[in-house]
């Protein structure tokens, strides 16, 4: 149905990718309509349910993403899992554009034997359970949890350990939801292992993450001076790279630093792989292998806890092609290609069209080259034989209890208003339940 009153599209996922396309799209003033589904109550993607609670200013950005739905062409569906409350067909036939932004959630295996024990978890599950991610597994911390090794060499991992190695009460202020500000409390952690296959010179760390970690109060940072020597290769990789030279020269002087005896530690360790997981009912270290050979050091550590950071992995999408191995979607300019050709009318942005890499700011060019391939296509599309009426009927129908950006407002209000008796950020809200009575849904039976 052509609805001569401007086109339409819908985004699938409230993340910064498809809130930079929304964005985008409304500046082109082409749509009459634009919808965002997303699967959690909430908008924002990893800004939300990513970015450290102790990174209030970075998780500020959610500001800048809001604003699209100031114009009156936005409209959000928040929990509507698109595959499963609606499907991208049912999408397709009613939208000349469907963009899928729909990011990355699970976590890369190690491959080594013991890692499915209990106490072995993935970075991505233990960041949307320390972020309040209405889906995640609550965890229950290991009991006697005094040493964790966090494996990976990328900001994740360095998130990771510094709110493990944190002294807890600091977390009070932040958006964390308050059982995990107990259950870090509760626990005698004292230990964080930073566990890299690589060595600095190869370390992703950006340099105003990794220098935090030196400005903990009460942690000490250990790092052996053995492990920051360069080989030929390194050295290139330090000339060439900033990033490179940052690392090397931080962690160069930290290995300098004296102990203070403070009652936390976040040791680095390089060059070193795990090869297995060692205990019988629950984990009870890591061993190690070097992976060059003047590497000395422990070639077991001793840990209750072992977080998996070395990379986040799509999943696929029923009806769209998908690179298992990159776990992302294959594209042309944002355009989803099958084998064959074009999937007409389907877009894909963000992390699951470039991979996990990059910073929030990383994209909006990605999401400007999207709009633009879908601006040049408009003028061919084919007409849609419905409307997006069809889907809000359809959800209404299928009493998917989807939010409205009212309903989002509301739920804000209310996590404002628990974070000020703490007397700090907002605290999000970590169930459906909750999000529902909150925004004045009667319960379902
Ligand atoms: C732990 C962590 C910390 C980070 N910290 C920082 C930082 O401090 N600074 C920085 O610049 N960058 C940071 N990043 C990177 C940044 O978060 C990403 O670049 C960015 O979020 C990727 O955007 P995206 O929109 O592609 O994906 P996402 O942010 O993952 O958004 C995808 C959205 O799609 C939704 N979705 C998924 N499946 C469906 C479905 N079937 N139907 C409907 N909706 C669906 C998801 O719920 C989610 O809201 C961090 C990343 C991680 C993992």
């Amino acid at each position: 149905m052509e609805h001569g009153n401007g086109r339409t599209a819908a985004i699938i996922g409230a993340g910064p990718a498809g809130l930079y396309l929304l964005a985008e799209l409304l500046e082109t003033g082409a749509f009459r309509r634009i919808d965002v589904y997303e699967a959690t109550p909430a908008p924002f993607g990893l800004v939300r349910y990513g970015v450290a609670p102790d990174h209030p200013k970075t998780r500020g950005i959610a500001r800048v993403l809001a604003a699209g739905f100031e114009s009156t062409e936005a409209r959000y569906f928040g929990n509507v899992y698109v595959g499963r409350d609606i499907s991208l067909e049912e999408l397709r036939r009613s939208y000349d554009a469907v963009a899928v932004s729909t990011g990355m959630r699970g976590d890369r295996d190690l491959g080594v034997p013991g890692e499915d024990l209990p106490g072995s978890i993935g970075a991505s599950e233990l960041v949307a359970w320390y972020t309040g991610h209405p889906d995640a597994p609550k965890i229950t911390l290991p009991e006697n949890l005094d040493t964790a090794v966090v494996v990976g060499a990328g900001n994740v991992a360095l998130d990771v350990a510094r709110i493990l190695a944190r002294e807890p009460d600091t977390l009070i202020p932040t958006s964390m939801p308050r059982a995990v500000v107990e259950a870090l409390q509760a626990s005698p952690l004292h230990d964080v292992h930073l566990v890299a296959r690589r060595g600095p010179a190869q370390a992703k760390f950006t340099s105003p993450e990794l220098r935090e970690i030196g400005k903990l109060d009460d942690v000490d940072v250990v790092v052996d001076p053995a492990e920051l020597h360069l080989e030929a290769e390194d050295e290139t990789e330090v000339e060439t790279r900033r990033q490179a030279r940052t690392t090397v020269k931080v962690l160069g002087e930290w290995s300098e630093r004296a102990r203070t005896g403070a009652p936390r530690r976040i040791h680095f360790h390089f060059w070193r792989r795990p090869v297995r997981v060692t205990g019988d009912t629950s984990v009870t270290g890591v061993e190690l292998a070097p992976t060059r050979p003047d590497t000395a050091g422990p070639a077991h550590l001793p840990a209750q806890l072992l977080v998996r950071a070395i990379g986040y992995h799509g999943t696929a999408i029923a009806g769209l092609p998908f690179d298992a191995d990159s776990g992302t979607v294959p594209s042309a300019d944002g355009r989803v290609v099958t084998r064959e050709a074009v999937l007409a009318g389907v877009y894909v942005t963000g992390w699951l069209r470039r991979g996990p890499s990059g910073v929030i700011g990383t994209n909006r060019p990605d999401a400007a080259e999207v709009a633009a391939s879908i601006l040049a296509d408009l003028p061919t599309a084919a007409p849609t034989s419905g409307s997006p009426e069809d889907v809000e009927a359809l959800l209404t129908t299928r009493e998917t209890n989807h939010l409205s950006w009212d309903d989002w407002h509301r739920l804000e209000a209310y996590e404002t208003e628990q974070g000020q008796q703490h007397g700090g950020d907002p605290i999000v809200v970590d169930d459906l339940e909750t999000v529902l009575r909150v925004i004045g849904r009667p319960p379902q039976d």
